[in-house]
């Protein structure tokens, strides 16, 4: 079992981060801010998805301008994500963000961020103080020769105890590189160090198995070791599959359950079904389960049933027909025209006894 790092927490429009709260899930849009209709579509599918805070992009005035909207309806608390522009920090909380994220080494004059940080902390917005190696400091620049790990860690050091010492604490930390090792390296250096609740994920981690492999080792490592409040999975993708991929994520990791888990045999020479076809249909039939539920989809009768005694319930399929089988023991024989709908019956029917929620 994962023994969390100990995390002070702090409070993100109502989503508690850190301290004994579950690892939270968040995305990022990947919508023009400003066209609110289809932001709000994309938020209420990554809430649908699981998804628990959800940041924005606000690179223009009329992005910022279009957040109070935005706010107002979204199902889950928003993040402004500020780069470069101070003004628009401002104008986002004005709108009523929940939180602000900005990298202080590109915000501006030390006095900026210190503006920024006594507005949220009278308005009661959280922030997060994000450190990538795009924006580090000339001066620890020149210190370490390059954005290393360290380099990295103190710079976000450095911006903790500046926020500490203006007096505000709602804040969360992220440190991001593309590069998994580096990754881990610096955020192990700065949990050794501090009580603040860590936002953790590898950047640009890129498009489909290869970008989903990056951040399942890069955010998986530091979740094993403990470390991590919150994640976000970067992908090229849909946002939706980035939360997806975390749950994915914290399940393997045994931080926490969300959605039906489907348990496939790896086939072999025995096989006698189109396992693929079957395992898509069935995972494409139970998206809308919300519940933790393991279902095993397997490729005969020989060894499956006892391959996939964990499982709540699962096919082990035979040529033209399959057995229906829960927690281990064989219930019925089905047709193998019939055995999804079979399937999809008896887990109906689990969910209504036994009240699991769809
Ligand atoms: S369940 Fe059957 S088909 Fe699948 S890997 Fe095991 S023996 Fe092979």
């Amino acid at each position: 079992m994962v023994q969390r790092r100990k995390s002070r927490q702090i409070d993100v429009g109502g989503v508690k981060i850190g301290g004994d709260a579950p690892v939270v899930v968040q995305s990022m849009t990947s919508t023009k801010t400003h066209d609110v209709e289809a932001t709000l579509s994309q938020i209420r599918r990554l809430a649908q998805a699981g998804c628990e805070i959800v940041r924005v992009a606000v690179p223009h005035q009329e992005d910022a301008q279009a957040l109070g909207e935005i706010v107002k309806e979204s199902p889950i608390p928003v993040i402004a994500d500020i780069h470069f522009a101070p003004k628009y920090a401002f104008i986002s909380m004005e709108q009523g963000v929940h939180c602000v994220r900005i990298n202080p080494g590109n915000i501006g004059k030390e006095e900026v961020v210190r503006d920024i940080v006594q507005e949220a902390k009278l308005k009661g917005i959280a922030m997060r103080i994000g450190v990538n190696s795009g924006s580090l400091e000339k001066e620890l620049l020149e210190k370490y020769g390059y954005p290393c790990a360290e380099a990295l860690a103190e710079s976000a050091l450095r911006w903790s105890e500046r926020f500490e010492a203006w007096g505000f604490y709602n804040f969360k930390v992220s440190i991001k590189g593309s590069n998994v090792l580096e990754n881990v390296k610096a955020n192990t250096e700065f949990a050794k160090r501090t009580d603040i609740p860590l936002h953790i994920g590898i950047t640009e981690a890129g498009m489909g198995t290869k970008g989903i492999i990056k951040s399942s080792v890069g955010i998986g490592i530091l979740l094993h070791m403990g470390i991590g409040d919150t994640v976000r999975v970067s992908l090229t993708d849909d946002p939706v599959v980035e939360v997806e991929t975390a749950y994915e994520i914290l399940r393997a990791l045994g931080l926490r359950y969300r959605g039906v888990e489907i348990i496939a045999c790896p086939t072999c020479g025995r096989i006698e079904v189109d396992l693929e076809r079957v395992v898509k249909e069935v995972e494409g039939k139970l998206k809308g389960i919300k519940a933790p539920l393991k279902v095993a989809v397997m490729g005969c009768v020989v060894n499956a049933i006892g391959e996939a005694k964990e499982a709540d319930i699962g096919l082990a399929c035979g040529r033209g027909f399959a057995w229906l089988f829960k927690k281990g023991r064989p219930i019925k024989k089905v047709d193998e025209s019939q055995m999804t709908q079979e399937l999809l019956r008896e887990i109906e029917d689990m969910v209504q006894r036994e009240n699991i929620y769809l």
